[in-house]
């Protein structure tokens, strides 16, 4: 009986409803928890594991030496590393492909690199149509370095007192 009471008396005294309100009014004063996507974008770790990028020297130099360290430990056997010495002795890739749709994102190619060259950037937006564009050659990482540049040196630096 007094439950059926205490309904009836909520339902004249309209509490749940005046609650609501009172939430929403409580919610509205306070920082929004959403972003307008794709204008604003959230904070990224200096750790985020992107899209992959192969880096040059300031000079303009690749800093990968086709040690092939990377192709050996990635996990999704998705690179693959052809190499030549050059004329002046120093070894380079000829070949230097990532299929992105074999990748998972582990980040041990960048974990096992002495130079630095190939990293996983900050660019999360590179959905594409095909399956085609998602085979990356030398050129497509280069330029994706190319274009990150800043921000991956600046990840790095930041990283850099944890590893
Ligand atoms: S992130 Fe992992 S899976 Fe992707 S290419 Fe690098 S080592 Fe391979
Ligand atoms: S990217 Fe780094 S680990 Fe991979 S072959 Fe070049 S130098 Fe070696």
């Amino acid at each position: 009986m007094s439950v059926f009471l205490d309904r009836v008396a909520r339902g004249f005294l309209m509490t749940e409803l005046v609650k609501g309100f009172a939430l929403t009014l409580k919610y509205m004063f306070k920082p929004k928890v959403t972003i307008n996507y794709p204008f604003e974008k959230g904070p990224l770790s200096p750790r985020f594991r992107g899209e992959h990028a192969l880096r040059r020297y300031p000079n303009g130099e690749e800093r990968c030496i086709a040690c092939k360290l990377c192709e050996a430990v990635c996990p999704a056997q998705a690179i693959t590393i052809e190499a030549a010495v050059r004329d002046d002795g120093s070894r380079r890739t000829t070949r230097y492909d990532i299929d992105m749709t074999k990748c998972i994102y582990c980040g041990l190619c960048q974990e096992a690199c002495p130079v630095d060259a190939i990293v996983e950037g900050p660019n999360f937006e590179f959905a594409t149509e095909t399956r085609a564009e998602l085979y990356y050659n030398k050129d497509k990482l280069l330029a994706n370095g190319d274009r990150w540049e800043a921000q991956l040196a600046a990840n790095i630096e930041a990283d850099a007192p944890y590893r």
